[in-house]
């Protein structure tokens, strides 16, 4: 039986004072400096026995929460992930800190699971991965029964029934736990932040009342811009241009999108490869993998890729389509600079993908209170894409979360000045009236501008007085311009389908010229912005010439590494140690050991692969 399923709860039980400190384990074992925020009251809280719910943004570093206390605290801490290839590069990355952790699943070698069952019988494994199935299946709890000291239970809102990551084993956790031993803690963690799936998985998974520990939904590494779309290839392309060798991810809406634009990608010269769920199983899995192990790769994807991402080193996230709300926007966009490094994400939306969604709410078979939510948490997108404001602040108050301007988002980078467009906003109501109401956007934009097209003579528009008024203005101005009138529900879309704009009551004051409109200023200018520099860029750019040069001569050398041990380059080392050998350019054991990133076992494994390239580069033999 573990010790510490006996210890008292609270924060003066007598562990703290027997138990090594936990900021030298942090160090020595794992490297960091610092926690990051909310880790360290996660930490003590399991070591000192209680039970934990912990809701943690993606990427925020919730693996460490339970690894360091594994470490730490006698026993075996069981491990409950969903993922067979998570847990397996998880497993590999502890090994490679020192530290004793196995997985029992149908993809371990029978090797590594005797292995795994030897440690467990004599107590020196400190952490068991495992999916939840094998949990659930015959057998496993008389393996484990008075052998595991606590559990840690990852992607808990899986434990959901009404969300979408469902999975039925997670309901048989509690009752597994009650059988492995008596009243174990349990900590669990999740991403998902809203409060009733929260509620959901304090009933299902504990006996007692978990402690809920809630924490930043900020991402201070992560850049926020959006973009109208006007030619999402291009838009992409370029974005992706600014970012040469970067790893990223761009998300479509469909898997026809997803095989053309990562054809486009290629024929571009950027290496790319599609992912959706019309790809056999096998196929998907090899993708996934790719993208897991390469450096620079592109994957362009529908929302079935992700849950089971952790690539640290993802460079940047883009949306060539519009999400879908502002949580699946939040868990995306998350996917990116995990190792804490910057990462940039730009989303494109248009007035299309506004019109999509709307439909896909009213036409599905959902009962009228969840529509009316959705058509609800659809405006509060739209807010945030046509915002004037920072986009970080929004995001977060969305989460209930408040907070002061980013500084770094694109509103706050750029400024957002807004233009008077009362005379532009009347001039498309009138179109729109005055062709009764049946036409979409570029029909309209057409009489505005005065096209004499098929359309237009057809219906005899080129008679009407609005024909041509709008001349002074560029078409994507236009579409600005109905976008904009579609966010302040000026305008709405039809509910079959057809893609025409009514005008809404509360358009006629505006109609009638006695209220003005604005719109941000930038609707005004016909091309995209003057872009900000990556933030990728940045971080390097604090290296001189010759230390990019060390950079790229470290990455070859992890490269080569990795290939030989056949793990993911980041679990050799991830982008931000190498960064830092460049800056520090340690010369000896000593230096080196103050690396970001470098614990005690990766010093023994790496330094003496890694210190002749700095060396080299040094123009000196290397010192031991
Ligand atoms: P999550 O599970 O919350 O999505 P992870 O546990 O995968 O996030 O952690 C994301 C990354 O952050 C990993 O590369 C991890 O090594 C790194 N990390 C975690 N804690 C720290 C820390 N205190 N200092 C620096 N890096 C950290
Ligand atoms: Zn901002």
């Amino acid at each position: 039986m573990g010790v510490a399923a006996n210890a008292p709860s609270g924060h003066d039980g007598p562990m703290a004072s027997t138990l090594p400190d936990i900021d030298q384990t942090l160090a020595t074992t794992f490297g960091f400096t610092d926690f990051r925020p909310g880790q360290r009251t996660i930490v003590e809280a399991l070591i000192g026995g209680e039970n934990v719910l912990a809701v943690m943004p993606t990427g925020s570093g919730k693996s460490l929460c339970y690894q360091l206390p594994a470490v730490i605290s006698p026993g075996t801490t069981l491990v409950v992930s969903p993922l067979l290839a998570l847990m397996r590069d998880q497993v590999a990355a502890l090994r490679r800190a020192g530290i004793e952790a196995g997985s029992l699943s149908s993809a371990t070698p029978p090797q590594e699971a005797r292995s795994a069952l030897d440690g467990l019988a004599d107590g020196s494994l400190k952490l068991l991965y495992m999916a939840p199935e094998r949990l659930a299946a015959n057998g496993t709890i008389g393996l484990l029964k008075g052998k595991i000291a606590r559990i840690a239970v990852d992607e808990a809102h899986c434990v959901s029934q009404w969300g979408h990551d469902f999975r039925p084993e997670y309901l048989k956790i509690r009752e597994a736990a009650d059988a492995i031993g008596h009243d174990l803690p349990i900590a669990a963690f999740t991403a998902t932040a809203d409060p009733g799936t929260r509620d959901e998985i304090a009933r299902a998974m504990f006996r007692r009342k978990p402690k809920i520990i809630v924490h930043g939904f900020d991402r201070p590494n992560l850049s926020i811009a959006m973009e109208p779309k006007s030619d999402p290839r291009r838009q992409i392309i370029a974005f992706i241009r600014q970012r040469p060798g970067a790893s990223g991810i761009v998300y479509v809406s469909t898997r026809r999108k997803a095989d053309q634009l990562a054809d486009g990608l290629v024929k571009a010269n950027i290496p790319a490869i599609s992912y959706h769920a019309g790809l056999d199983g096998a196929e998907r899995t090899a993708r996934q993998d790719r993208f897991q192990r390469e450096d620079g790769l592109v994957i362009v994807a529908t929302v079935a890729f992700g849950m089971g991402i952790d690539k640290p080193d993802v460079r940047f996230v883009a949306h060539a389509d519009m999400p879908k709300t502002i949580e699946a926007y939040y868990q995306e966009i998350g996917r990116a600079g995990r190792d804490g490094l910057p990462a940039d994400t730009l989303t494109l939306y248009g007035l299309d993908d506004m019109r999509l969604r709307r439909l896909q709410i009213d036409q599905s078979e959902a009962p009228d209170q969840v529509k009316r939510a959705e058509h609800q948490r659809l405006s509060a997108l739209l807010a945030l894409l046509e915002s004037p404001a920072c986009r970080w602040r929004m995001l977060r108050s969305y989460f209930g979360e408040p907070s002061e301007p980013c500084g770094r988002c694109d509103v706050c980078r750029d400024g957002i000045v807004e233009a008077d467009a009362t005379t532009e906003a009347r001039m498309a109501l009138s179109a729109l009236l005055r062709t009764g109401q049946r036409f979409g956007t570029e029909h309209l934009i057409d009489v505005l501008l005065g096209e004499e097209t098929d359309k237009v003579q057809r219906f005899g528009h080129a008679g009407l007085p609005t024909f041509g008024v709008g001349k002074e203005r560029t078409r994507p101005v236009w579409r600005g311009i109905f976008r904009q009138l579609y966010a302040a529900g000026m305008i709405a879309t039809d509910r079959d389908g057809h893609g025409t704009w009514q005008m809404a009551p509360e358009a006629r004051p505006l109609l009638k010229g006695e209220v003005p409109f604005s719109v941000r200023a930038d609707v005004f200018q016909a091309r995209a912005k003057q872009k900000a520099p990556p933030a990728t860029k940045a971080a390097l750019s604090d290296l001189d010439e010759a230390g990019q040069a060390l950079f790229d001569a470290l990455r070859a050398k992890r490269r080569e590494v990795a290939e030989a041990e056949e793990v993911p380059a980041y679990v050799v080392f991830p982008d931000r140690t190498l960064i830092d050998i460049a800056m520090k350019k340690p010369t000896d054991k000593s230096a080196f050991a103050d690396v970001h990133g470098v614990g005690q076992a990766k010093l023994d494994r790496y330094a003496d692969m890694f210190l002749p390239i700095v060396a080299a580069h040094l123009g000196q033999p290397t010192a031991h």
